[in-house]
């Protein structure tokens, strides 16, 4: 389940914090959170660029690569983890962990109360400032294992 239920919630933090941070919100801005907000599948700003070309015929790759950028500045999306390829985005701030498919690439959602609720060893507090706790699993998808 997806805890982002309420985007009209999501969509006055967006104005909220676009304005706490100078960013102007215009037409282009408010298209791409709204697209990114949508997407289940943490999206490349390539992808979200093909999605929102048919919607905007004008809009721009760079636009949507800038303001994905911009967007995770301001604290409205996360980086996923990326292993070299493009960076891809999510739109979910609250605590949640990610099931990476190795096959496919899809980065799976997913909350559990025992992960959240983890403890940095001591060791690591030491050598990192941790801003953000999160548990990565990776292996393969429910439709990737089928065709094994
Ligand atoms: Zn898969
Ligand atoms: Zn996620």
């Amino acid at each position: 389940m997806n805890k982002i239920s309420d985007n009209k919630e999501m969509m006055g933090i967006f104005y909220r914090m676009a304005k706490e941070h100078g960013l102007k919100i215009t037409p282009q801005r408010t298209a791409i959170y709204q697209e990114l907000l949508k997407a289940k599948d943490h999206p490349s700003a390539d992808v979200l660029y093909r999605r929102l070309i048919k919607k905007i015929p004008n809009i721009s790759f760079d636009t949507v690569n800038r303001t994905l950028l911009t967007f995770s500045e301001i604290g409205i999306a996360n980086v996923v983890e990326g292993y070299g390829q493009p960076k891809r985005y999510d739109p979910d701030m609250i605590t949640h962990h990610h099931f990476r498919c190795i096959q496919c690439n899809n980065i799976i959602d997913f909350h559990n109360k025992a992960y959240d609720d983890i403890t940095v060893p001591q060791e690591i507090q030491r050598q990192f400032t941790v801003l953000n706790k999160k548990v990565v699993l990776e292996g393969l998808c429910e439709k990737c294992s089928k065709k094994i």
